[in-house]
């Protein structure tokens, strides 16, 4: 039952390979470091892999045939894909999903204030952090602000070489005997978490003249007033950039590959395929999950049943029912990072159960917490085709649980997409230091994501179906 490390079945050729595609991956993380910055990237690659706008076609009426590709973009946080496949919809589609939105510090919508001569921004942290993490380091700011005339600002400092950064302060350890005997939890107040942004008065001006210092550069600078916060998202995210990890090189250290690295692959191996598949490959690139899939871009939301509905209109295959068979029918990869072990925190993992770097895709019946409580639980029945389409392709996978039992726990997108009946599996690639500032994962390990994604895509089907030559 022991998983072999992939690295050690890897060619000179092979191996290459992997770096060559993780050195891709680092460059789609530098330049996607919010969900918008993300989906951005998503419906450029899509483009130009010959994907055209869902809601033009609906609007032209055009007949959607096997080998279309279509992609529908949601309030530019969220983006679905198809490939229509040679199988009519109602057969079911082969889907992957992950998510693009990673944990972070949001800037609140009345954000500014002085004192003691710093201005700062008020802030709101988003999904799991360990707040004591995110102080005492570089931070860049990422977004948009959207003005009443309905032109939209983006917003990124401190990612140019060139640009200042910001960041949050901590406490000198000489005076910080109190703060030491604090909880972790406790170490950093969630309310204190805010950003200097400024340190300079404004000349002339008595009333919080550094506050008023700010505000004049982001007048000239962005043409921004202090009102127009009120409709902005900015983000504070870390400034490094993702970078390669480890003497060899086998590692990469950057933020957000929860879950970018899975979004990745499915984006990789979803866009790469060249003719028709026998089933429609779906890619779903969802937003908030980490803060429970709520909200008009997270995968409770019906826009991927929508965009769903209006491809099947296309494609001739109308009505509800038809709908809800597809839907039912589906299969579905929930492409979502999986805790790495790691040998300095090994009481947290159950080794015969846990998933290790460089030793693959990594594939999760349950997740949840507790007695398995909000978890998916993917079919034993679908889990044995799965393995089959792995064991042809000569996919490195691994099986594993989220740490220890009663340790905690997590969640995915799965859950929800089980909703509609469709078979579904949590599979992603491991991470270390995971939600952290900077996480670690394999390159390996992502490049067989995209080798068991490419080979669902291309091999999965109903039930009855048999892959490749098979009867
Ligand atoms: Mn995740
Ligand atoms: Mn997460």
């Amino acid at each position: 039952m022991e998983r072999t490390n992939a690295w050690t079945d890897y060619n000179k050729k092979t191996a290459a390979e992997v770096m060559k595609t993780a050195a891709g991956y680092i460059r789609f993380l530098n330049a996607g470091k919010t969900e918008r910055e993300c989906a951005a990237q998503a419906v450029q690659a899509a483009e130009a892999a010959g994907y055209q706008d869902l809601r033009q076609l609906v609007l032209q009426g055009k007949a959607l045939k096997a080998g279309d590709k279509v992609y529908l973009e949601q309030m530019n946080k969220a983006v679905v894909l198809f490939h229509i496949g040679k199988h009519p919809l109602s057969d079911g589609l082969n889907i992957l999903g992950a998510h693009i939105d990673s944990p972070r510090i949001d800037i609140k919508q009345n954000p500014f204030y002085e004192d003691n001569d710093f201005a700062y921004a008020d802030t709101h942290y988003y999904g799991g952090i360990k707040k004591y993490q995110w102080v005492a380091r570089a931070l860049a700011l990422h977004g948009v602000v959207a003005k009443k005339d309905g032109t939209v600002v983006p917003v990124v400092i401190g990612e140019d070489d060139a640009d200042p950064v910001v960041g949050i302060s901590d406490l000198l350890i000489h005076l910080s005997q109190e703060q030491m005997a604090k909880k972790a939890s406790e170490v950093i107040d969630g309310e204190k978490l805010d950003v200097i942004l400024a340190g300079m008065p404004l000349k002339g001006e008595d009333k919080e003249p550094v506050l008023q210092g700010l505000l004049s550069i982001l007048k000239e600078k962005y043409s921004l007033e202090e009102e127009d916060m009120l409709s902005a998202e900015i983000e504070v995210v870390p400034a490094e950039k993702a970078r390669d990890f480890g003497l060899d090189r086998s590692m990469v250290l950057g933020y957000g590959h929860d879950d970018r690295v899975c979004a990745y692959a499915c984006l990789e191996a979803q866009l790469k395929q060249k003719s028709a598949p026998e089933y429609t490959s779906c890619t779903l690139l969802a937003d908030k999950e980490e803060i429970g899939s709520v909200g008009a871009t997270g995968m409770r939301a019906r826009y991927f049943e929508n965009a769903l509905a209006e491809v099947m209109d296309l494609a001739g295959e109308k009505g509800e029912l038809a709908l809800r068979r597809a839907l039912a029918a589906s299969r579905m990869l929930s492409c979502d990072v999986s805790a790495g072990f790691d040998p300095l925190f090994a009481s947290a993992f159950e080794k015969k159960n846990a998933a290790f770097l460089g030793r693959g895709v990594c594939y999760n019946k349950f997740t949840g917490s507790r007695g398995k409580s909000g978890s998916n639980d993917a079919n034993a029945e679908f889990i044995a085709r799965l393995r089959k389409v792995m064991d042809d392709h000569q996919v490195h996978f691994q099986t594993a649980e989220l740490g220890r039992v009663d340790l905690g726990g997590g969640g995915t997108i799965a859950y929800i997409c089980a909703l509609y009946g469709m078979e579904v599996i949590d599979s992603g690639v491991p991470v270390l230091s995971m939600h952290a500032p900077q996480e670690i994962i394999s390159k390996a390990d992502l490049y067989e994501a995209i080798k068991a994604y490419a080979a669902f895509l291309t091999d999965m089907g109903p039930k009855d179906h048999c892959s490749q030559g098979e009867q």
